[in-house]
């Protein structure tokens, strides 16, 4: 589209009020812009800080991650929640060392097939990192453009095909610009736009919102419930992955038992189902004699060591309400 009302306000104000963060700043690369669209994926921005800086200092491109065990990644994810993103991650670095000569492909559909790149992220790093023309839709995005566009009150359940096109047609047609108004149209959701208490009086666009025009209706469809974390298996799962990487040994079943505290495995169905899982999603190898370890470790020489690691705490709860690729919170 050359150009749309919205364009010139929520440019400017990018410009004037958008945060610092690293992975925008000048000189980033795009292994830095990868790993944050992955990890911000289900994390919010102050929980990736910390980790974003560690992740890249000790593996500043895809090379110097895929040239260690996957069960390094795991342990670095620590508590990002969703640590099947770091295998991905992992998995992705070696996918570039072995057809990409190490870098970060440029080219969408390329970036498409790295294991744990979805349309979103593929969209997102095109864009961010090399400057490419591509509607990158996100919750923030699909929030903002319901409301200011569309005159709804929330964005659907699921990304529509109604959304995708609507964001595709608001995309300025010069790729600089293009990049520039993805960034700053997800920041002005995330920061102005939120999905519970918009702060209209301070937006650029609010005298062309038209959800504030219609009077701010209230949403019509069904309301998202917050689900429970502590409990559930993926609760468990967190648990038992936390004893893994605190380990410098396998751990047989007993120990990761002994480990973890008494209230959550009181049901050894759940906790067998939280490892078996686990397992099945390549977090953890099972080795001989019912011991476990974080994946792509070389099989341990040295017994198992009664009580190898302290007990461990509870996982930071993350918000379950909305899985998938998209950035939820930023
Ligand atoms: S005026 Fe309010 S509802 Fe409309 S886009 Fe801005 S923050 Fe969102």
């Amino acid at each position: 589209m050359p150009h749309h009302p919205l364009h010139e306000p929520v440019l400017a104000w990018y410009a004037a009020d958008a945060r610092d963060l690293p992975w925008r700043r000048p000189g980033r690369t795009p292994w830095g812009v990868l790993v944050s669209e992955v990890m911000l994926q289900q994390t919010p921005v102050s929980r990736v800080l910390p980790a974003w800086t560690a992740w890249t200092a000790r593996w500043p491109d895809p090379a110097a991650l895929a040239a260690e065990p996957a069960a390094e990644a795991i342990r670095m994810w620590d508590r990002l929640g969703y640590p099947r993103r770091a295998l991905r991650l992992h998995e992705a670095a070696g996918v570039m060392v072995d057809r990409h000569g190490g870098e970060v492909p440029r080219d969408h559909a390329d970036l498409l097939a790295l294991p744990g790149v979805g349309a979103y992220t593929a969209a997102a790093v095109a864009s961010f990192a090399f400057g490419q023309r591509h509607p990158v839709v996100d919750t923030n995005v699909r929030r903002l453009l319901a409301r200011a566009v569309t005159g709804e009150a929330q964005a659907a359940p699921s990304l529509t095909a109604a959304e995708t096109r609507l964001a595709g047609e608001l995309v300025p047609d010069a790729p600089g610009t293009a990049a520039r108004w993805a960034v700053a149209a997800m920041e002005l959701g995330a920061l102005v736009c939120t999905a519970r208490s918009p702060r209209c009086g301070g937006c650029p666009v609010r005298d062309l919102c038209r959800w504030r025009r219609l009077g701010a209706p209230e949403a019509t469809g069904p309301r998202r419930r917050a689900q429970g974390y502590a409990g559930t298996d993926r609760y468990v799962r967190g648990l038992l992955l936390a004893a893994l990487r605190s380990a410098t040994a396998p751990l047989t079943a007993a120990a990761l038992v002994d480990l973890v505290p008494d209230a959550v495995l009181r049901d050894p169905l759940q906790r067998d189902r939280a490892l078996d899982g686990l397992v099945a999603d390549g977090l953890v190898d099972p080795l001989p004699r019912n011991r476990f370890q974080l994946p792509g470790l070389s099989a341990p020489t040295v017994s198992v060591p009664e009580n190898p690691v302290p007990k461990v705490p509870a996982p930071t709860p993350v918000d379950s309400t909305v899985a998938g690729e998209s950035s939820w919170k930023r």
